[in-house]
């Protein structure tokens, strides 16, 4: 039994998106990829599993889209619950970051109402509304809501990447009919920029926060980092037993990048999907990744198409249930990863025309 389908593109439908019906929903969804998740009986019980609480950590609030997890004094992660009442308000995951000078959110969430829901939780427990907030990468499930945090005409400082600043407005004709077009992309506009080389230290008083550049799920994303105790609000470069959404992937520098963040002392990893994460479930999404490239690189180069190599690919029991969002995430990492290959084989043959003939 199919239920409706439900995800991550620009045009996601959220429960402030007035008068969408089906048909509107369908081809939204459709036209940037049906990124659909058709959840059956079976599948709900997986989600269940997948979504269980992390039994660690004080849950400080919780509704039908998300549950609040505290994880320190002053740090908290937004584990959102898009499966289990199919509500989409937030469908990204989180944070709030508190110091005694300011207050920082990670992420804007799906729509407007999540990214004030986030606000006010940070108001409810700190006492202030967001100072800071940090978007990590242009898709819109992470994205979408900025204007959630806007309060008496201010709106707090919204930091990004150039690169993805310059994303999210190529990308707001994909985003017509949420009402808040205008306003939303003047806060894209205006967004305080992320150094590209260095990154930035926040110091929110008595708290600094790293925000780091990376790349690899898309063209730019950011991690956000805390050294004590030790946090990784890792954005989408991390999912927790949900197979990634590899559409704007470059497969190889996904995995460096993943890396690049793990750190060797005990640390708790904020994925941008799925539960709180430890090294343990981190080492279980490379060993997920490594199978899939196994599996690209065995057909790459071959008669078999990305799509027949997906049909074939089967992670082994031991690496646990991987959900996927929609049922051709396998076929879109495949491609990726022949894409990848495809470019560096065509760099490889340049590079050894250039050293054949150096004259040209
Ligand atoms: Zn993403």
């Amino acid at each position: 039994m199919a239920t409706p389908p439900f995800y991550t593109c620009q045009t996601i439908p959220t429960t402030d998106t007035p008068g969408l019906s089906r048909r509107q929903f369908l081809a939204r969804t459709g036209s940037c990829g049906a990124h659909l998740l058709w959840m059956s009986a079976a599948g709900s019980l997986v989600t269940q599993r997948l979504f269980a609480e992390g039994s660690a950590h004080k849950i400080v609030a919780r509704e039908p889209w998300a549950r609040l997890e505290q994880l320190y004094d002053g740090i908290w992660a937004i584990v959102s619950t898009p499966l289990d009442a199919k509500d989409w308000t937030t469908l990204s995951n989180g944070g709030i970051i508190a110091g005694k000078d300011g207050v920082m959110v990670i992420e804007s969430f799906a729509g407007a109402k999540g990214a004030r829901w986030a606000a006010q939780q940070a108001h409810e427990l700190t006492g202030r509304w967001p100072t800071d907030v940090v978007i990590t990468h242009y898709h819109g499930d992470h994205a979408n809501g900025v204007t959630g945090f806007v309060r008496d005409g201010e709106a707090p400082r919204i930091w990004t990447t150039s690169k993805t600043r310059e994303l999210l407005l190529q990308d707001r004709g994909q985003n017509s009919g949420r009402g808040d077009e205008t306003e939303r992309t003047a806060l894209y506009e205006s967004t305080q920029e992320i150094d590209a080389t260095n990154g930035n230290t926040i110091d929110l008083g008595g708290r600094k926060v790293r925000l780091e550049p990376r790349a690899g799920h898309t063209a730019s994303d950011v991690t956000i980092e805390v050294e004590d105790p030790s946090v990784v609000f890792y954005g989408d470069l991390v999912w927790n037993h949900m197979f990634p959404n590899f559409r704007d992937t470059t497969p190889s520098l996904f995995e460096q990048s993943i890396r690049d963040a793990m750190r060797e002392r005990e640390t708790i990893y904020v994925p941008g999907h799925g539960s709180i994460a430890d090294t343990a479930d981190i080492e279980g999404l490379l060993a997920v990744l490594g199978e899939v490239e196994a599996a690209a690189r065995k057909t790459f180069g071959t008669e078999m198409t990305a799509n027949e190599t997906a049909r074939l690919l089967k992670l082994p029991d031991s690496l646990g249930e991987w959900i996927r969002f929609s049922e051709n995430y396998y076929e879109v990492a495949i491609s990726a990863w022949h894409q990848e290959l495809s470019l560096e084989m065509k760099r490889e043959r340049m590079d050894a025309a250039k050293a054949s003939d150096p004259e040209s």
